[in-house]
């Protein structure tokens, strides 16, 4: 779709013009993606570098990996085509305000790509894991035919620039020279952001949550939610649940995959952590969420803390969080709540071992305490929640630091470079971080129009 289609069916009314720029983008995740195209169709000269694999090697790697316990470097649940949230209940709420172009240009491109047209109107829209593996590569596939590149399997390692103008990007084997450099590379890739330091690009740290993983069997949320265990014609039941109590770290329940599975989510080898996905029938026994504390690291700490300290701290909780095999060490919630001697784990969807331990050791005191006067909480708001288990370390809900940035979204000190989506610390989730691309992708459109 170019010219006058894409004149027609943009939100923003963007005629095509064939142009002589090129952008490279770093990631193939929502923020990546969708900057991507958009670019794509108003003419510039778009790639895309990808560290991981194609979306298809990508689920057979990840399904090996589930088997084995063999890590796979390019094919996780971070790594790979679409990014963190291919492989997710793909929820498409956000909280962002004013952004209903962005997101029709967002909904209107995953309908061409199949995804149900119900996701326009929906008052919680998700499209699901199954769905979510069709959907990306029929976006690569529609980006492909409207002329751009995408290559797998291949890191940015390194960049160069000079007087704030970025004029290529290294891989292994490539050297790509660009216009303009597009970092979308999620929120994982620590050694992107190391990357970008090294070349003075500015980080600050930011509030971020830290905790674990909650299940329960679906049945459970269903009767304290419908009150009976299923009911024809829905598909599962959610909750989103909260408690600030003085003197504690707020607590909330996020990203709940109702009929869904925990997964190990770790984007490396010797680190472990969770996070949910369901398919689109969320028809699976159990529901799972993240259960976490809002945290400010200075605070938690009691010192000053860089950026580059703030990764290296939630990167060391991560390793703290790994053993053989990728289990996960867990306990049933009421041991929680009870600090009992002998933690026992139950019925789990977590595909890897569990193992039984006292979790309420592994993260900092004034975390466990608040996520347990959260539990508490939480048992007397949905009957049933302190039957639960609760395992891993959830420490993704959004990234820990944030990019400077200057006038029209740059990175400070840079006329052609944009750090976007969940990576950058302005957005989290799958609609905030496509829509920050955008924004980055208009400002550069902006300097031709
Ligand atoms: C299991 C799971 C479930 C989730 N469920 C939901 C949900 O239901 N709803 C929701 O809104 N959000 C969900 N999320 C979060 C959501 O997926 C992210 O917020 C979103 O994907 C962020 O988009 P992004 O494009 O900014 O980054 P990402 O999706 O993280 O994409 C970054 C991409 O960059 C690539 N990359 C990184 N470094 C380099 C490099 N140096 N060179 C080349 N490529 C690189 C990575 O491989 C990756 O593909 C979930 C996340 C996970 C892990």
């Amino acid at each position: 779709m170019k010219g006058d289609d894409f004149l027609l069916q943009n939100e923003f009314s963007i005629p095509y013009k064939k142009r002589k720029e090129r952008v490279v983008i770093i990631g193939s995740g929502p923020a990546g993606m969708f900057s991507a195209l958009f670019l794509q169709k108003a003419g510039f000269n778009v790639t895309v570098l990808e560290r991981g694999a194609e979306v298809d090697s990508r689920g057979e790697r990840i399904a090996k990996f589930e088997q084995t316990g063999i890590f796979d470097k390019n094919a996780n649940y971070a790594f790979g085509e679409g990014g963190a949230g291919t492989f997710s209940d793909g929820k498409l709420t956000s909280r962002s305000k004013h952004i209903s172009k962005e997101r029709a240009f967002i909904m209107d491109a995953y309908i061409r790509a199949g995804a149900p047209k119900e996701i326009k109107y929906l008052a919680h829209p998700h499209l699901g894991s199954d769905n979510l593996k069709i959907i990306v590569k029929n976006l690569r596939n529609e980006f492909l035919r409207d002329g751009g590149r995408i290559d797998f399997e291949c890191m940015v390692e390194d960049l160069t620039h000079k007087n704030g103008l970025v004029q290529s990007v290294k891989t292994e084997n490539q050297q790509y020279e660009l216009d303009y450099l597009i970092v979308a590379s999620g929120h994982s890739s620590y050694e992107t952001y190391r990357m970008l330091m090294r070349h003075g690009v500015e980080f600050r740290i930011k509030n971020y949550a830290l905790g674990s993983r909650v299940e329960h069997r679906q049945e459970i949320i269903n009767e304290a939610q419908w009150g009976v265990s299923s009911l024809a014609g829905v598909k599962a039941a959610e909750y989103r649940l909260t408690s600030n109590i003085d003197g504690l770290l707020p607590v909330y329940t996020f990203c709940m995959c109702p009929g869904g599975v925990i997964v190990p989510a770790t984007a490396y080898r010797d680190t472990n952590i969770v996070n949910g996905m369901s398919n689109y029938a969320r028809n699976g026994d159990f529901a799972n969420s993240a259960m976490v504390a809002a945290v400010n690291l200075e605070k938690l700490l009691g010192r000053d803390v860089s950026a580059e300290q703030a990764l290296k701290w939630t990167e060391d909780l991560e390793r703290s969080f790994y053993s053989d095999g990728y289990s996960v060490p867990a306990c049933t919630i009421k041991e929680y709540l009870e600090i009992t001697s002998s933690p026992s784990v139950s019925g789990t969807s977590y595909p890897l071992k569990l193992n039984p331990a006292p979790l309420w050791e592994m993260l900092p005191v004034s975390i466990t305490e608040s996520l347990r006067e959260g539990l508490k909480i939480f048992s007397r708001k949905l009957r049933g929640f302190d039957d639960g288990m609760i395992m891993g370390l959830e420490s993704k809900t959004s990234a820990p630091i944030q990019v400077i940035r200057g006038p029209g979204g740059l990175c400070e000190g840079f006329s052609n470079l944009y750090v976007s989506g969940e990576g950058s610390g302005y957005a989290g989730g799958i609609i905030s971080s496509a829509t920050d691309g955008i924004k980055a992708v208009l400002e550069i459109i902006e300097k031709f129009d």
